[in-house]
């Protein structure tokens, strides 16, 4: 259907929505335009339920609820592993529910970054995710490396995107292990997976991925794609709840191999409590987990997943895609010219893009504020972006029509002048 400006627009929209109904399972905070949920999705009532039930076996079963509570405790990360696997692509014993994200990293790269000879280098983006760039400089230099000459960070041309040609040009016969992103936190690029794990295997390099921008709203075939281990985070368009659990995938192929933190949780489910002083690992992906799985951050994830599989992650993906359409095709008509001076940061192409849209302004730190003091919430992405996040499960068309208009006000009656530009410490 072709877009207009009209309000009738957003309202057909809604009407022909499939995913339209699970916005009544979600608490949606009073008199606001919640576009935040890539950096912490809402509560619904399946994941509020999830979480009082653990709450409940703990007070009815206390320490029988690892085996006996409804779900059992001792195996949550693996159900919930096995709960996440059609949503990234994987076999069911290839994810597990641990750690979080920046974590597991350390972890995955503990047991992937094997510096030998002239392969010793780690190869990622200028424009990956400081926690990640942080995690590996950790690394190289817990391994002796040097920290700038041994971490090949490919650059940007144009502060934006990231050309897969750059970074496969950058593979080599030095690459040991490449770390990138799915979807960049900032611009909203979807990389090319696939392509890019094809080249670092045929350049001899392990590949992880950091799937914390698409896991939840953009399908993946990790396994078929053969990429070697990822990382992700839950509680952004998996709405798992302020610091949930996160997750780890890690192709079967590695399976066996050494984790590069051991722990008891990692250990074999079946003879855990056997406690040997060796430590001998899960068969699975389950090996990566190091302790005890913290179960009331872990529990609103069964509910959240629950509404993910429920909705089905082509129809997510779906609705996500039009979303964003619509969203640029709105910005383009009533915030791209002269007068208002925004620039639309994120790619075109629906096969190029992830679930958010990056609105650049050069006044994008003050816009946000002065949208909040209308209600509406996105987030600000130094230097210069607007971060916008409908979410397919709880956004609605009429909603994204609406933030356009509110930003459309904020920069035509120049009201983010009265706002100072320095950041709160949270953004
Ligand atoms: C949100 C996010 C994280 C979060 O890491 P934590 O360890 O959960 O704090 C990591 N990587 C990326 C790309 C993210 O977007």
């Amino acid at each position: 259907m072709p877009f207009s400006t009209e309000a009738g627009c957003a309202v057909v929209l809604d009407e022909q929505d499939p995913l339209a109904r699970f916005r009544r399972r979600f608490c949606m905070p009073q008199e606001t335009i919640y576009m935040d949920g890539n950096s912490l999705g809402l509560l619904s009532v399946d994941a509020e339920e999830t979480l009082l039930a653990a709450l409940s076996g703990w007070r009815n079963k206390a320490v029988g609820g690892w085996l006996d509570a409804g779900p059992p405790w001792f195996t949550l990360g693996e159900d919930l592993g096995r709960m996440q696997a059609s949503i990234v692509g994987a076999e069911p014993d290839e994810v597990v529910v641990t750690g979080s994200t920046t974590v597991n990293l350390h972890n995955l790269l503990g047991g992937f970054y094997r510096p030998g000879g002239r392969r010793k280098r780690i190869l990622a983006d200028e424009l990956n995710f400081p926690s990640d760039l942080y995690a590996i400089r950790g690394h190289l230099g817990l391994r002796g490396m040097d920290t700038e000459r041994d971490l090949e960070l490919v650059p940007s041309r144009d502060g934006r995107m990231i050309k897969e040609r750059d970074v496969i040009g950058a593979m080599g016969p030095g690459t040991a292990v490449a770390v990138l992103p799915s979807v960049l936190y900032r611009s909203g690029q979807l990389l090319d997976v696939e392509g890019l794990t094809a080249a670092a295997h045929r350049a001899g390099a392990v590949i992880g991925f950091d799937l914390s921008h698409s896991v939840g709203i953009v399908p993946h075939k990790l396994h078929d794609w053969d990429v070697d281990f990822a990382v992700w985070c839950n509680y952004k368009y998996l709405n798992g709840g302020p610091g949930c659990t996160a997750g780890i995938y890690v192709n079967r192929r590695h399976f066996g191999s050494r984790p590069g933190m051991q722990g008891w949780w990692g250990y074999r489910k079946d003879r855990q409590f056997d406690m040997l002083p060796v430590w001998e690992g899960a068969p699975g992906a389950g090996a990566w987990q190091v302790g005890t799985i913290p179960v009331l951050a872990t529990a609103p994830l069964a509910g959240a997943m629950r509404l993910v599989l429920e909705a089905g992650i082509e129809a997510i993906r779906a609705k996500s895609l039009l979303l964003t359409d619509y969203l640029m095709f709105l910005a383009d008509e009533t915030l791209c010219g002269p007068a208002c001076g925004f620039a639309v940061g994120t790619p075109r192409d629906p096969s190029r893009r992830g679930g958010h849209v990056a609105l650049e302004h050069p006044e994008a730190l003050r816009i946000t504020k002065a949208l909040r003091a209308r209600g509406v919430v996105p987030d600000f992405r130094p230097p210069n972006v607007v971060r916008l996040a409908p979410a397919p499960l709880y956004t609605s068309f009429q909603e994204v029509r609406a933030v356009i208009e509110h930003l459309a006000a904020v920069v035509r009656n120049v009201e983010y002048k009265a706002f100072a530009p320095t950041r709160d410490r949270v953004s």
